[in-house]
């Protein structure tokens, strides 16, 4: 039920944090991973942790053209696009009355569009497979607002709406659609968040009912349940994996 053998997975920003936990996951079940990010050596460095077949793919989420180089290379250098997982993702941190509109762009750009852009993409690929599964990262900033989170706010809530659509959409090709929605996990992303947020790093400890912050390897196995046959009717759910912080009063 939880096997991926012969499945091939691209995963945006496999290169490191929250998509190379997953990457481990999908290539510990049995799939060949298409580590797909910008910087090259991060990329090659997670290709050979993975083994299995594993493949790196330079993209720039926010180019049409290079997303469809991705699927095309994709298929070319694997044969197929059974799993796709949208998690490369940015913040800047500003409150809105500072934050500019390129800077509004480049946030939305990278979180959302680029969900679109790949999701569009992979589409007929996974038609063509005979259904597909596509997992998209969303946030805490999904459910909750943040003064410092604006532009990255308004991408996560956008992720967990595009997933119901893409689920409502897509259902009859046997693609299903779901959204994980990340704790506070130690990432280069929330390092750069503790510097600049004093306090942070205790308040999260003090707020997460698990008691810790959440490690790239929190993600393997929902990335295999979310990616197997395990969730086939499961589709247009956003998944909380956040030691409980979005539950607790
Ligand atoms: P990282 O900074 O470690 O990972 C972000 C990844 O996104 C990098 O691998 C980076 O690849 C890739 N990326 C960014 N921009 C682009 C682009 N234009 N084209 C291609 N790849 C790009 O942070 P996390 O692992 O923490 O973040 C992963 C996802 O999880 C993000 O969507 C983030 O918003 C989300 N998330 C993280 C949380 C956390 O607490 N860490 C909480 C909630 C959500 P490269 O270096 O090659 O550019």
């Amino acid at each position: 039920m939880f096997e991926l053998n012969g499945k091939v997975a691209i995963v945006t920003g496999g290169n490191g944090g929250i998509g190379l936990g997953m990457a481990h996951g999908l290539a510990g079940a049995g799939a060949r991973v298409v580590v797909a990010g910008r910087n090259r050596e991060k990329s090659a460095a997670a290709r050979e942790e993975l083994g299995g077949g594993a493949v790196a793919i330079d993209v720039d989420v926010t180019r049409e053209d290079s997303v469809a180089s991705l699927i095309r290379r994709t298929v070319e250098q694997c044969g197929r696009v059974d799993i796709l997982v949208n998690n490369a993702g940015i913040n800047i941190r500003k409150p809105p009355e500072v934050l500019t509109l390129p800077e509004w762009h480049e946030v939305l750009n990278t979180n959302l569009t680029s969900a679109y852009l790949c999701s569009h993409a992979a589409y007929p690929e996974m038609k063509k497979a005979g259904g597909g599964k596509i997992i998209n990262i969303g946030s805490m900033m999904s459910i909750f607002g943040a003064g410092f989170a604006p532009a990255y706010a308004a991408s996560k809530g956008g992720i967990v709406q595009f997933t119901k659509a893409c689920a409502s959409g897509w259902a009859k090709d046997n693609i299903q659609v779901n959204a994980i929605l990340p704790g506070w996990i130690d990432t280069a992303l929330t390092r750069r968040a503790r510097e600049q947020i004093p306090g942070l790093h205790e308040n999260v400890l003090k707020r997460t009912p698990a008691g810790r912050w959440g490690t790239g390897d929190d993600f393997n196995g929902i990335a295999v349940f979310l990616a197997s046959s395990a969730s086939n009717f499961i589709t247009g759910a956003a998944i909380a994996v956040d030691g409980g912080y979005s539950i607790q009063a």
